[in-house]
């Protein structure tokens, strides 16, 4: 705490100044164009790797980036703050790009793996949450090579919370315009991974492969 203190005072002291007018314009109202669900893992940091300035990516932390499905009305049947979430992005932000970011050496998927029963007496909560991410455990979408097989459950995952996603109300209402994307974060190589469909799998983003996915998309 004493840290994050003595950061605090240095944000005020030589951050702040500089973005003055940069909050100053963002004060009175929001536009982000992504919804974001990432790992609350602290090494996880989006807007850095987003490199997004403040008002541009609207983002939920979770313990695993978990997103528990909704029923067959479209209501949450996970948390509720997720599912407002999702609700608002939409809703009232006018959100249309839905992304799920996982990351390498994820706790949350080293207890699934385990089996997150184990952990019911000291940590119930956190093991009732888990199941959230059961369905991961069944999948076999492709990996890159040489992935760690923890590291292939975090990937799959993130195409298993995504499929939670589309169960959403607001989600299904607006299938046509909705699109949603499976990022993965490689924190040993400072490194973003993206799902490509056309491939069924992660791959490296990088300046050419952003701009073959814009020319065959149309969307910048
Ligand atoms: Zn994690």
């Amino acid at each position: 705490m004493r840290r994050l203190l003595r950061s605090l005072v240095d944000f005020h002291s030589t951050l702040a100044p500089p973005l003055k007018t940069l909050f100053a314009e963002k004060a009175g109202s929001q536009n982000p164009e992504v919804l974001l669900f990432t790992c609350s893992d602290s090494r996880v940091v989006p807007h850095l790797f987003s490199s997004a300035e403040p008002g541009e990516v609207f983002v939920v932390r979770t313990v695993g980036n978990l997103v528990g499905p909704a029923d067959e009305a479209g209501k949450g049947v996970g948390d509720v703050s997720e599912a407002s979430a999702i609700e608002y992005a939409l809703e009232v932000l006018g959100i249309r790009d839905i992304a799920v970011c996982g990351h390498s050496n994820c706790g949350a998927m080293r207890a699934v793996k385990d089996g997150r029963q184990k952990y019911k007496a000291v940590a119930p909560n956190l093991t009732d949450w888990l199941v959230h991410a059961e369905a991961s455990l069944l999948r076999n979408d492709a990996v890159p090579p040489g992935t760690s097989p923890e590291d292939a459950l975090a990937m799959r995952n993130v195409l298993q919370q995504l499929q939670h996603i589309a169960t959403y109300r607001s989600v299904q209402q607006r299938k046509a315009e909705v699109r949603l994307h499976g990022l993965f974060f490689d924190i040993g190589t400072a490194r973003v991974l993206l799902f490509e469909s056309d491939k069924g799998t992660f791959v490296p983003l990088d300046e050419a492969e952003v701009s073959r996915l814009l020319d065959s998309t149309g969307r910048a």
